[in-house]
């Protein structure tokens, strides 16, 4: 805790523009610790003013100046730098984590290791990204240039900050972008650091660019007409309106938005790992994951055995907060979010489902809630159907093949699925029929550098991650020379 304290002491000022810190034009915002409700932190929000200076700044860097100049080798050792000082303060930037989001310190480390791993994945390919010689006509010779777009703004919100800013940081800049960062108002510390350790890295001024403040801040970001590409993490509500913006000045989008994975266990599957596996998938981050199984779809032959093996579990998670030891579960973000969980669980009970476990808000400081399980939910409620971003879980019974795929996909989502069953046609049959953007077979939440990840229909958009998110920061320049 020492380190983040100390940093605290003298907290930044809130923007970073042209490699210069400074207080923001707008309104004071405050940064809470969710574990205690309590202010750790006040910065002054963005003005309009300081967005506009943000994207001039960036355009200055990528026109002139000797990030215009880098070559491919120079890029990959900046990022590679960048992610030496990450792995550097990496316990600061895990306690600064804590702090702004509640998670457990040991999922915090976590995160901080896959910002490093997703730098240093994006660096090695900054001098891998070639382009082609085209079998044109033959009275031509022609080929194409991997270029960068230019200035490309990441909007990021709150649950995972520092690796979701990772994935848009760490490609834009391989192939040689500038960039301005938005994160989340409840969770801005942790990336103004990360700017500043690229300021550190060598980052020529204005290439890493950060404001800060509410959505006000991001709709200002999402509307300049100097961005040329917009990289969005967030609600799909919000998506919606980012995307609108951008359309007025023909800015690129990618969108990821929000989920309600469904988790499917057969009774064939080995349903003590799927059970732990199912928690796991919940629980973690207090369900606050795009990608969390807030939907268990169980097989109505083990339907009661496999809900008693996941209450059992959930009972046995420490609550507490994300700096006590053995925690496995903190608070959730903010008290507007429990209030949402809770409003939304009254509803439900009003509508006939059962809380088997949890429900209710813990006795202490901080915006806790017990993790919960419910049943007697029908797939058209709000519970089974909305993204609630909370510690819920929803129990769902199917009988056939057919009517999990059914359920699965009878959402406005698509973000991921989980499916637990040792037989390998079945499983393959419903990869095919799921509407998700990844779906883990007998594992759940694996993520990695290599791994596109993203959505389809109302979870958004484009690929993060792997090779293929390269070709969202570039666009090929096809050169044609008569012969
Ligand atoms: P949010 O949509 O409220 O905010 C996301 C970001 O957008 C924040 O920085 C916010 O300040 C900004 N913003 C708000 N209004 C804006 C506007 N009008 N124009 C531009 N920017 C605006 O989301 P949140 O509450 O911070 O995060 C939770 C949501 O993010 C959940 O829906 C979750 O599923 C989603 N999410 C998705 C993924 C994914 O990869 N698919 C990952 C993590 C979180």
């Amino acid at each position: 805790m020492n380190l983040a304290n100390e940093w605290l002491a003298t907290p930044p000022a809130g923007q970073l523009v042209a490699g210069r810190e400074m207080a923001g034009g707008g309104k004071p915002f405050d940064i809470d610790d969710p574990g205690r409700a309590t202010r750790i932190a006040v910065l002054s929000s963005a003005g309009p003013h300081d967005v506009d200076a943000a994207v001039r700044s960036a355009r200055a860097a990528f026109e002139s100046g000797p990030w215009s100049r880098a070559s491919s080798n120079e890029r990959q050792r900046l990022v590679n730098q960048l992610a030496d000082l990450v792995l550097r303060d990496r316990e600061l930037l895990a306690e600064l984590e804590v702090l702004e989001t509640g998670k457990p310190l040991p999922e915090a480390r976590a995160c901080v290791d896959e910002v490093v791993a997703v730098l240093r994945y994006y660096a090695g390919w900054a001098d891998k990204v070639e382009g082609a010689v085209i079998a044109a006509p033959n009275e031509y010779h022609a080929f194409t240039t991997p270029t960068p777009l230019g200035v490309c703004a990441a909007i990021v919100p709150w649950n995972y900050p520092l690796s979701i800013l990772s994935y848009k940081l760490a490609p834009a800049l391989a192939v040689g972008n500038t960039v301005v960062i938005k994160p989340s108002e409840l969770t801005p510390l942790g990336s103004l650091h990360l700017a500043r350790l690229a300021t550190e890295a060598g980052f020529p001024p204005g290439v890493v660019n950060i404001v800060t403040g509410a959505g006000d801040v991001g709709a200002a970001l999402a509307a300049h007409p100097g961005i040329d590409k917009l990289a969005f993490t967030g609600s799909t509500a919000t998506g919606r309106k980012v995307m609108a913006a951008a359309a007025a000045n023909t800015t690129r989008v990618s969108l990821e938005l929000g989920g309600k994975s469904a988790h499917i266990v057969f009774p064939d599957a080995d349903l003590g790992l799927a059970a732990a596996a199912v928690v796991e998938g919940i629980f973690t981050n207090a369900g606050q994951v795009c990608v969390a199984g807030s939907r268990l779809l169980v097989h109505r032959d083990s339907h009661d055995s496999f809900v008693a093996a996941v209450v059992d579990r959930a009972n046995g998670i420490k609550v507490g907060h994300g700096l006590e030891p053995d925690v496995q579960m903190g608070p959730v973000v903010s008290g507007r979010q429990r209030a949402t969980v809770t409003d939304e669980l009254k509803a439900a009970v009003r509508n006939g489902a059962t809380i088997v476990t949890g429900g209710a808000e813990l006795s202490r400081e901080g915006y806790f809630l017990a993790p919960t399980v419910v049943t007697d939910i029908e797939p058209t409620s709000s519970l089974a159907q909305q993204e609630l971003f909370g510690p819920v879980l929803s129990v769902l019974p199917f009988e056939t093949e057919e009517e999990a795929v059914r359920i699965a996909n009878g959402t406005p989502y698509g973000l991921a699925a989980g499916l637990w069953t040792q037989n390998l046609t079945r499983a393959h049959r419903m990869n095919r029929e799921l509407a998700a953007g990844t779906v883990w077979v007998n594992t759940f939440g694996v993520f990695h550098p290599t791994l596109p990840f993203g959505g389809v229909r109302g979870s958004g958009f484009g690929r993060e991650l792997g090779a293929s998110a390269l070709a969202h920061y570039t666009e090929p320049k096809t050169t044609v020379i008569g012969l």
